[in-house]
């Protein structure tokens, strides 16, 4: 299955994407993932970014477009992927229908996890505190700077995919547990659908 997990920060993508890759065996492509790593090994693209998410802002459309388009070529992503963190922008979204068109393949569906704001500074927090402070951008000031970035920039792109009826909306202040349901029901659904379209 090829699918999209959208969200604002601390939403709970990376959990629920780890879940999807172990059950459906696709691979997850985190852009945030894959620019941490590229800032680590000092690559061109990793200098360029660096400082943009020390800020809490979002890397040029053109540098994540790019980083994806070569990913999902690569041999693991034939059995499907997740898209996490991607696209965040409605240029992204663009440049990924676009894309998958030229790959003559389609996403299933895309989720969009729904959180009440207030709840989202403190779950950072808590990650910031479970992981001992691994991510830089993880302190209050840039998440409060990351969920203006995500209202005005991301939250855009649910209505993209809402109009285009490939966007299923979850609750993600629900237990982890009942996510994860819940997002196995979707893709219940997103499989009757690819099903009746075949059939049809
Ligand atoms: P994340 O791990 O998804 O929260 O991403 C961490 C940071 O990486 C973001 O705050 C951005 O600076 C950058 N980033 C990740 N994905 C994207 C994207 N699709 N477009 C632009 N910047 C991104």
């Amino acid at each position: 299955m090829r699918l999209v997990l959208l969200g604002p920060p601390g939403a709970g993508k990376g959990t629920q994407a780890q879940r999807l890759v172990e059950t459906l065996k696709i691979a997850h492509l985190s852009t945030g993932d894959m620019l941490r790593a590229a800032v680590k090994a000092g690559t061109p693209v990793g200098q360029r970014a660096q400082a943009i998410m020390d800020r809490g802002d979002l890397v040029p459309d053109e540098v994540v477009i790019d980083v994806i388009a070569d990913r999902i070529r690569e041999p693991d992503c034939a059995n499907g992927f997740v898209l996490d963190g991607f696209p965040r922008t409605l240029p992204q979204a663009a440049g990924l229908t676009e894309l998958l068109q030229r790959a003559g393949i389609t996403l299933d569906g895309v989720i969009e996890l729904t959180v009440d704001e207030a709840a989202l500074q403190e779950r950072i927090a808590n990650r910031a505190k479970e992981t001992g402070g691994a991510r830089a951008d993880d302190n209050p000031e840039t998440v409060t700077k990351r969920l203006e970035v995500y209202r005005a920039q991301t939250a855009p792109v649910a209505g993209y995919y809402e109009a285009r009826e490939e966007l299923w909306r979850i609750d993600g202040m629900q237990p982890v547990d009942e996510v994860t349901e819940a997002i196995t029901d979707a893709l219940a659904e997103m499989r009757q659908r690819e099903f009746h379209r075949s059939d049809g």
